[in-house]
């Protein structure tokens, strides 16, 4: 840290991304991205707009918001993009939780923490309950923002959309922001809500169903009213926050609708067969409605299964924390590439317990 760090930046503790490793080949199920490439149709839209890079996107971006509003049957000033799900969420924080303060579960998404630091936003956290279920009474019974992913990070469980409704309709004066980032691997969404509701935000992404983790599109819904409040802070921080080259991949991604259902259901599918296979195997598995799997074998420390796998040449992902650290958070891959994770996982297990838990 050097002496010019503004001083209320000196205690920041920042996000941590999962890895992307430089070292060697890896099965990489840490990040939660999709193992598929992104539809064909995207370089061919990415490769139509290089020349004219010399040219600033419209800051509106009014071809990707209606497109966007077409697929979720919205109007196109119920819709704002952001770099990522991450930039939405950020101004998220900014916009609607400075007065009020946040609410959000104790386990959870880890950034939200950092954005109510970073904005100095007094927040607080509601335990999950023993499933790891979220208890909607709790975001009912506070005057604070509340932002929640649906399903949630890193456990996959879902809340839903009929308890959703409750803490909206339990405090209309403040902003519910439900994480949607992984509800297109789900039974439901809250996107429908947005009609009903002015005081929810429904933020979505490109990153993970769409495979355009690389490109950094996301995107919300929400009332006019609110989108524009969002589009207040955007227009206030970067305009043109999407390069036209990511505009044009987002926009064509959403466009091939057969292959994003396709790959959908294939994890889908996988998720549920790794589940099973999981469990036969006597590991503990949450019921995952995301496109990641979190998993634990009782009794044996994660963070040695975690450095097991590693050596092995898998990659997942471990949260610290007394009711985390046991966990392991697998993003589902391809088909064969689970079937493997199975075994080497199991094997791992077994090494770590013959050798006394030792990491
Ligand atoms: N929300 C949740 C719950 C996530 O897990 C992630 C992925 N790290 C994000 C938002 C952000 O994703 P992105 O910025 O790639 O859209």
């Amino acid at each position: 840290m050097s002496i010019f760090l503004s001083e209320k930046y000196r205690s920041l503790k920042a996000y941590v991304p999962g890895e992307q490793p430089r070292d060697r080949k890896y099965l990489k199920l840490n990040t939660n991205e999709s193992p598929f490439p992104p539809s064909p149709a995207v370089a061919e839209a990415v490769a139509g707009c290089v020349g004219d890079l010399n040219l600033y996107p419209d800051p509106e971006y009014l071809s990707l918001r209606s497109a966007l509003a077409e697929f979720h049957g919205v109007t196109s000033d119920m819709v704002t993009v952001g770099a990522g799900s991450d930039e939405i969420l950020d101004w998220c924080f900014r916009a609607f939780f400075t007065d009020r303060g946040a609410a959000f579960p104790d386990v959870t998404y880890g950034f939200y923490k950092v954005w109510a630091d970073l904005y100095s936003i007094p927040y607080e956290t509601f335990p999950l309950m023993d499933d790891f279920s979220i208890d909607p009474a709790d975001y009912e019974n506070t005057s604070r923002a509340v932002v929640i992913p649906d399903p949630n990070a890193p456990t996959g469980v879902r809340l839903g959309s009929a308890a959703v409704e409750r803490i909206l309709r339990a405090d209309p004066g403040r902003v519910v922001v439900i994480d949607e980032a992984y509800a297109d691997f789900a039974s439901g969404d809250c996107v429908p809500l947005t009609k009903k509701y002015d005081n929810l935000v429904v933020v979505r992404t490109f990153s993970k169903s769409r495979s355009l983790a690389g490109g950094r599109a996301g995107y919300c819904i929400a009332s006019p009213e609110l989108i524009r409040d969002i589009d207040l802070l955007r227009f206030s921080s970067n305009p043109y926050n999407l390069s036209r080259m990511t505009a044009a991949a987002a926009e064509a991604a959403l466009s091939d609708n057969g292959y994003f259902e396709e790959n959908v259901k294939k994890i889908c599918d996988t998720r549920e067969i790794t589940k099973e296979a999981l469990r036969n195997a006597g590991f503990e598995v949450t019921d995952s409605e995301a496109n990641f799997l979190f998993v634990r074998k009782a009794g044996v420390s994660g963070a040695a299964i975690e450095s097991e796998l590693r050596r092995r040449g898998v990659l997942v992902r471990r949260f610290d924390g007394p009711r985390t650290g046991d966990f392991l958070r697998v993003t589902v891959g391809e088909a064969s590439d689970m079937k493997r994770f199975v075994s080497e996982i199991a094997s791992a297990a077994k090494t770590v317990a013959e050798t006394g838990n030792l990491v």
